[in-house]
């Protein structure tokens, strides 16, 4: 019970006032496990992340876990949109952000905290509007949500101090990288080749830094595959 029955008894606050403790709490946990960016701590204490699930898993989504969004997809763990961000971040101001992957728009909601504006991806025409309500009941407002495919060229002007995938990617997606500005960075979970049979990668920074394009491999993650083409 605990959330809910709250919740039962008090109506929406009361479920409110539960999940910002709760909330909190998670936010403990990721500091706990390593979490030092503070610009993306308090972007995720500020952000209700049970208004992306469903309700019946709502008492769930301050666990540490993945959770299904419907279309076979799912909400990235906690500690996984975190470390993304502030892997992204890398201590500076971001200006723009790209995000391949909006799914029920959680991390999205997340870097409209951290960055000024936020362009986002989606394949699946049914996440982009689940998404764009979920933006809209939270009235964010600094996002640009699209439907499209985030493997290929966007075919837009953009450019943007961060990339991130939230989609597990077999080979860096290369069309994306112009979208980069001088300095910036792309974030993505990639797979070798017998780690791309197991369905993990590792979290990868692409840098383009003024002696070249740098590559650095962090944590072991799962992610669903990134997919070519609309759905
Ligand atoms: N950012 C989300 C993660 C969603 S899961 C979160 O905060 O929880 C990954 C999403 O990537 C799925 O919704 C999937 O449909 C989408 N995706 C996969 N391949 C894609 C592509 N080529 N272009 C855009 N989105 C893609």
């Amino acid at each position: 019970m605990g959330a809910l029955g709250a919740g039962n008894r008090g109506g929406m606050s009361g479920i409110g006032m539960t999940s910002d403790r709760t909330r909190a709490r998670m936010v403990e946990r990721l500091r706990a496990e390593g979490i030092r960016d503070e610009v993306v701590l308090s972007a995720m204490t500020a952000i209700p992340r049970h208004i992306f699930v469903d309700e019946a898993l709502a008492i769930r989504v301050y666990d540490d876990v993945p959770l299904p969004i419907g279309h076979g997809q799912t909400i990235s763990q906690p500690w996984v949109v975190a470390r993304m961000s502030e892997l992204a971040r890398n201590g500076r101001t971001l200006d723009s952000v790209l995000e391949i992957g909006t799914g029920c728009g959680y991390q999205t909601a997340v870097l409209a905290k951290v960055a000024a504006t936020v362009y986002t991806v989606e394949r699946i025409g049914a996440l982009v509007n689940k998404a764009r309500r979920h933006l809209q009941s939270l009235k964010i407002r600094n996002v640009h949500l699209a439907h499209g495919d985030g493997s290929a060229d966007l075919g837009e002007a953009l450019a943007v101090d961060a990339i991130i995938v939230t989609a597990g990617a077999t080979h860096v997606p290369t069309p994306l990288l112009k979208y980069l500005k001088p300095g910036g960075r792309m974030v993505l979970p990639l797979s070798g080749s017998d780690e791309g049979e197991r369905g993990t990668q590792r979290l990868t920074v692409i840098e383009l830094g003024p002696a070249g394009v740098r590559e650095q491999t962090f944590d072991a993650v799962r992610f669903v595959p990134l997919l070519p083409g609309l759905a």
